[in-house]
């Protein structure tokens, strides 16, 4: 490629706190009449004064902390003055000058900082005009910003499932993007590659026009609208166009950017400290009780290294928590002292995985104890679809199922062989198919055994003996 992307994103996660970020009143996403969580704080009445929620502070900390990140004993809230319908106050308090994380990294990329601001209302454009919903006014928002290290739409997406992922497992938001509880937005300029002489000039210097996009509803359209974008840039380039700075908009109707607003500049924010707020000064006490829990990364190592499982299986394990939960119960009731523990380990990962489909109704103990059977030979995989399918609807330990329905695999030469014989007997067509070289008549043959046994019977040992009487 003739010119080098570069990609920064700015991320904004709704935080799940009890109430708002200055205000008492209810942070409630799924709130659905309008107007009910505010109060004169969050609508902006004059004479009132803002309280910070250190809920929420605490959550961006323990954000920073997973993330390597530097955490500020000392941070300030700042005005961001701008006016819009959806901003009662006409100005939003965030973080300037003093944010509470500096650096950190996530997937290599690097994090320049994450601060705490609170959310706007909600517009709702109708035909005669405009509605504003002013739940949301006054959530609590984390921002979190990356250097611009990115260099394609794909490392984006992965970027932002990974820090979901982080975020779900930190338990600070339920990080739902169609939701818009995280909102990405990708900044995307081109380098020409010429030779830029020395290596410590300084980096933005030799970067392009950064365009901005936003509203990015879905992990796809954040990569597909940065690729887009490459694209649409590469070609003005090519033309000795210029590359403006603005904002653009994803079409995902048209899968394209389009142009929404020429880009302000900060200084047009006019920053200044909030005077209504105290600085904060942090102590460590704030984060000795929160302990990190296992990060999605951890758990793929650990999952790995104990288990032994494919990494598919992993993947989809670690993306859902109850899941990994569950199935690490399974484990824990499994009876490993038999000669391969990993081998059952792994029948127990595809049984779940493929069979269950996320239906965590069984019980661990019963769902390990069918494994156990399966993996000695009590039963085949045939029954033991049927049989999970009725622990499922029904619940019930797995033995009393198989014993009561007679489903026990049939391993005993002397029924089989009384079987093999019926089966012959009765289909002598298929049985003389098979000896002129129809391969599949012996396949239909085994069917049978299987449908009259309802699936209990040792199919390889009836295929043996059918084969061997047939030929013979
Ligand atoms: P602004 O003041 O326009 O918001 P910032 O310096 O705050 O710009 O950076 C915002 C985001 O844009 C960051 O994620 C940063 O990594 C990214 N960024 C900065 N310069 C560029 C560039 N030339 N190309 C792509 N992304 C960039
Ligand atoms: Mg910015």
């Amino acid at each position: 490629m003739k010119y080098k992307p570069t990609i920064g994103l700015e991320i904004h996660v709704e935080l799940k706190t009890k109430t708002k970020m200055f205000c008492n009143s209810l942070n409630d996403p799924n709130e659905k009449r309008p107007n009910v969580n505010v109060c004169p704080i969050c609508m902006a009445h004059p004479g009132t004064l803002p309280v910070i929620n250190k809920e929420a502070v605490k959550k961006v900390l323990i954000v920073g902390k997973a993330l390597g990140g530097k955490l500020a004993d000392y941070s300030r809230f700042d005005r961001k003055n701008y006016f819009y319908p959806d901003l009662p106050k006409g100005y939003q308090i965030s973080q300037f000058k003093h944010p509470l994380v500096e650096g950190g990294k996530l997937n290599g990329v690097k994090i320049t900082r994450i601060h705490l601001e609170e959310d706007t209302g909600r517009l709702i454009h109708i035909k005669d005009g405009s509605l504003v919903d002013f739940n949301r006014a006054g959530v609590p928002l984390m921002e979190l910003v990356t250097e611009p290290d990115i260099k394609l739409g794909e490392e984006a997406r992965k970027f932002a499932e990974e820090l979901q992922l982080i975020l779900r497992y930190l338990d600070v938001s339920d990080a739902d993007m169609e939701k818009g509880e995280m909102r990405v937005e990708a900044n995307v300029s081109l380098q020409t590659t010429y030779d830029v002489g020395k290596a410590n000039d300084i980096v933005s210097r030799l970067l392009g026009t950064k365009v901005e996009i936003k509203n990015l509803n879905s992990f796809r359209a954040v990569e597909r609208a940065i690729n887009y974008e490459i694209e649409r840039q590469s070609e003005l380039l090519d033309n000795d166009k210029k590359i403006l700075h603005e904002t653009r908009g994803w079409d995902e109707n048209k899968q394209k950017t389009f142009s929404q607003r020429e880009k302000e500049e900060s200084h047009d924010y006019r920053y200044f400290p909030e005077p209504d707020l105290p600085p904060l000064l942090i102590t460590d006490d704030w984060l000795l009780t929160t302990q990190l829990p296992e990060l999605p990364q951890q758990k793929r190592e650990r999952f790995k290294k104990e288990y032994e499982i494919k990494d598919e299986q992993i993947e989809i394990l670690v993306r859902n928590k109850k899941l990994a939960d569950y199935f690490e119960k399974i484990v824990s009731c499994l009876c490993l002292e038999i000669e391969s523990p990993n081998g059952l380990i792994q029948l127990a990962a595809n049984y779940l995985i493929t069979d269950l489909a996320g239906d965590l109704t069984i019980t661990p103990n019963n769902f390990a104890k069918l494994i156990n059977m399966i993996a000695k030979g009590e039963i085949t995989s045939r029954v033991a679809k049927d049989v999970l399918r009725e622990m499922r609807e029904k619940g019930g330990d797995p033995s009393i199922i198989i014993s009561k329905k007679g489903l026990r695999q049939i391993n005993d030469e002397s029924a089989i062989n009384e079987l093999a014989d019926k089966i012959i007997r009765e289909n002598p067509k298929v049985a003389e198919d098979y000896k002129s070289g129809k391969e599949n008549a012996l396949q239909f043959l085994v069917g049978l055994g299987m449908k009259e046994t309802k699936g209990a019977i040792n199919p390889d040992i009836l295929k043996k003996m059918l084969k061997n009487k047939i030929i013979l």
